[in-house]
């Protein structure tokens, strides 16, 4: 990733690609305590436009809140910042990644004194889980990891330290040959996904489980919104890893995976096996949103 060319936002200018670098004592390095965003920039018959830009930079800044680090610009400055990346790189279409993250004043635990640095970089990046996986649906395996207890970490922060339990979740899934893991909270109800929330179908009703312990995904909120006008219900409550079993239909969402149906989880084969006729309507309904095909919208595209 850091040998190429183009630039990257960093602490309030556009820097070289490859010089965008921190010292190796850099705090969040040794800590894990950063935090950042996934959006994406999507074409749009009117140019070039970011989604959902201040829903995301808006959690940018909870997760700094939550974990009290001061960014030392406003939330106008870090938005106008993701829309310079975009043009400084001249990307059609990307995904963008904004970090905030303490400098290297200091060691030890507390991250009192260091700098707080940002940096937002962006690069073409294709369907998170395979294009494939968008159209036939991708296998699934629960993680013999727990999702992060609510008093462990904070699951509304969009934390670095928080995907080490994504990270072993995801290796162990794709180890034994699935495309991602599914991960139950500590009372072993469906949590989420390693980077993605997670939704059944069954009868024609979407389901989707509590989150106390998972991410507040943006895409789970267009979901939401998309199901509306589909004239779909959307139901939360808990639910069960047989629930996904019996389930007729299972997808993800999130920036990366955008919706991705899930045909089959620890073995069983989810509904027929395939995408299915509700999990296509989401996914089309979520890609005409994205690319401006849907006026009512409109004001979550930022143009650039
Ligand atoms: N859960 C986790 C753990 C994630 O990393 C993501 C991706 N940010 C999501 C859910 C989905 O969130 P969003 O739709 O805002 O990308």
């Amino acid at each position: 990733m850091a040998d190429r060319d183009g630039f990257i936002w960093y602490d309030g200018k556009l820097v070289p690609w490859r010089e965008a670098n921190t010292h190796v004592l850099t705090h969040s390095l040794h800590y894990g305590l950063a935090v950042f965003e996934g959006v994406r920039a999507y074409k749009t018959h009117l140019g070039t436009s970011i989604f959902r830009l201040k829903e995301h930079t808006d959690r940018l800044f909870n997760s700094a809140h939550i974990y009290q680090m001061p960014i030392p610009y406003s939330r106008e400055q870090v938005m106008e910042a993701q829309k310079e990346v975009v043009r400084a790189n001249k990307l059609e279409s990307c995904y963008l990644r904004p970090i905030a993250f303490y400098g290297s004043e200091k060691m030890g635990v507390s991250p009192k004194g260091a700098t707080v640095h940002v940096a937002i970089a962006g690069w073409e990046w294709g369907a998170y889980l395979g294009a494939d996986g968008l159209e036939k649906g991708i296998r699934i395996k629960t993680a013999s990891y727990a999702r992060h207890h609510v008093n462990v970490t904070m699951p509304r922060a969009k934390l670095a330290s928080t995907y080490a339990n994504s990270i072993l979740a995801n290796m162990e899934a794709t180890d034994a040959g699935y495309d991602e893991a599914l991960l139950l909270d500590t009372d072993g109800f469906v949590a989420e996904g390693a980077g993605e929330n997670v939704f059944i179908v069954k009868d024609g009703v979407i389901y989707e489980p509590e989150i106390a312990s998972a991410l507040i995904g943006i895409t789970r909120a267009t979901v939401h919104a998309l199901a509306a006008d589909l004239g779909l219900k959307v139901v939360t409550r808990r639910l069960t890893r047989d629930d996904v079993y019996i389930a007729d239909e299972a997808f993800f969402s999130g920036t990366a995976a955008e919706i991705t149906p899930i045909r089959e989880l620890d073995g069983r084969k989810i509904g027929a096996g395939s995408r299915g006729p509700v999990t296509a309507k989401v996914q089309q309904a979520y890609f005409d949103l994205v690319a401006g095909r849907n006026e009512k919208y409109a004001h979550w595209l930022t143009r650039v």
